[in-house]
């Protein structure tokens, strides 16, 4: 599946780069602005302080908005340092960018692990067991392989846990062919609970404090963290997903305004069909949940049409939804409909999107499917 993903992907780009038309019109598309995308990292890297490295998340297609013409706009905009969740990303970004580190965040499968080799990929490790095993393969192909040391420190989940982490570290440390160049933890709710995610900082702080040296990279900033954790020693690295993209991660929307950031994804489609029922002028709209526009919307739901809101009524199909377009008399068959993005005066913004269809923004993002049409700006 993942060879046919690639070479789609490669004949789009193709297709691009010839100025090939598309016969197909759009019937539902995403439109990523890169102009935007690109923005965006500059101005977080320069709200940054000096010498602080930029990791770039790049994960799950970049957040669903096409990595590999991503990477290119996030090398211009600065990034030191790529992340992705598991080898086949760090492949894909290895065609693109060769000079710069690749970092795993998910723990990596033992039948993977000859293939951190083969791209250049940095590990986060999560035990001593996996250490040594990364050490013995590196031994075997006169390497010393850089990891970085995976904290748990109050999510629960992955990572050595924080208060066996002192002696781990230092097993670890003993290994000969493994080097530790980086620390990191992921906090687990800095959308949402500042004082755990407090903890968290002090509980990370106090373990890095004994096992830093200046050639590691310390990391614990995400897109949430930015906010109110400030970066300043021990940390001289963030991890930037949502962010970039431009969507504040929390609820309220404050706080980023130095940032001056733009949302980056617009999600369209068209009217297909008009008619009367109830008495109602209603048009049905050629995305169903089979393009990514999922059924239990709540009532608030509406869509833009020649930039007024009209609601989502009635349930989602597979291919069609229904909106009530008695605000957009004028509306005609063909016509655009925004679910996410601007549209003359209106504007429909990626936390609204989300918040009517009971999902988190990261969710919103890479839950548009390829049968959308992607298209580049
Ligand atoms: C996905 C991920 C991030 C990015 O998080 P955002 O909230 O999107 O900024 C950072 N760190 C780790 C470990 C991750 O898995």
């Amino acid at each position: 599946m993942r060879q046919i993903f690639f070479t789609f992907d490669s004949l789009k780009i193709l297709q691009k780069l010839l100025g090939i038309v598309n016969k197909f019109p759009h019937r539902s598309w995403i439109e990523v602005d890169f102009e935007r995308l690109e923005a965006n990292v500059r101005n977080i890297k320069a709200s940054l302080p000096e010498g602080v490295k930029y990791v770039c998340v790049v994960k799950a297609d970049a957040y669903g908005h096409c990595m590999p013409q991503a990477l290119v706009r996030f090398l211009k905009g600065g990034a030191d340092i790529f992340a992705v969740a598991n080898l086949y990303e760090a492949s894909r970004v290895r065609e693109i960018v060769s000079d710069k580190p690749v970092l795993v965040l998910s723990p990596i499968l033992r039948q993977e692990r000859n293939l951190v080799f083969e791209y250049g990929a940095t590990p986060a490790v999560s035990s001593y067991n996996e250490a040594k095993a990364f050490s013995e393969m590196a031994r075997e192909r006169g390497k010393v392989l850089g990891i970085h040391i995976k904290l748990d420190t109050g999510m629960g989940r992955v990572g050595i846990w924080h208060a066996n982490a002192d002696e781990v570290i230092m097993q670890i440390k003993k290994l000969p062919n493994v080097k530790i160049t980086g620390i990191f933890s992921h906090l687990s709710s800095a959308d949402s609970d500042i004082e755990y995610t407090k903890q968290q900082v002090e509980i990370f702080k106090s373990v890095v404090q004994k096992h830093a040296d200046n050639d590691m990279l310390i990391h614990l900033h995400n897109s949430a963290g930015l906010r109110y954790i400030s970066v300043e020693k021990p940390f001289n690295a963030v991890r930037m997903g949502l962010l970039q993209y431009g969507i504040n991660p929390h609820d309220d929307c404050g706080g980023y305004e130095n940032l001056n950031l733009k949302p980056v994804l617009a999600f369209k489609s068209r009217i297909i069909s008009i008619a009367e029922a109830d008495g109602r002028k209603i048009a049905s709209v050629c995305a169903g949940y089979a393009d990514g526009v999922p059924s239990g919307f709540t009532s608030e739901a509406c869509v833009l049409v020649g930039g007024k809101r009209c609601q989502i009524v009635g349930n989602v199909s597979l291919d069609e939804c229904i909106i009530n377009i008695e605000n957009a008399p004028d509306a005609e068959v063909g016509d655009e409909v925004v679910f996410i993005g601007e549209q003359g005066d209106g504007e429909i913004s990626l936390a609204d999107y989300s918040r009517w269809t009971r999902r988190i923004p990261w969710e919103t993002m890479v839950a548009i499917p390829r049968r959308v049409d992607r298209i580049l700006k």
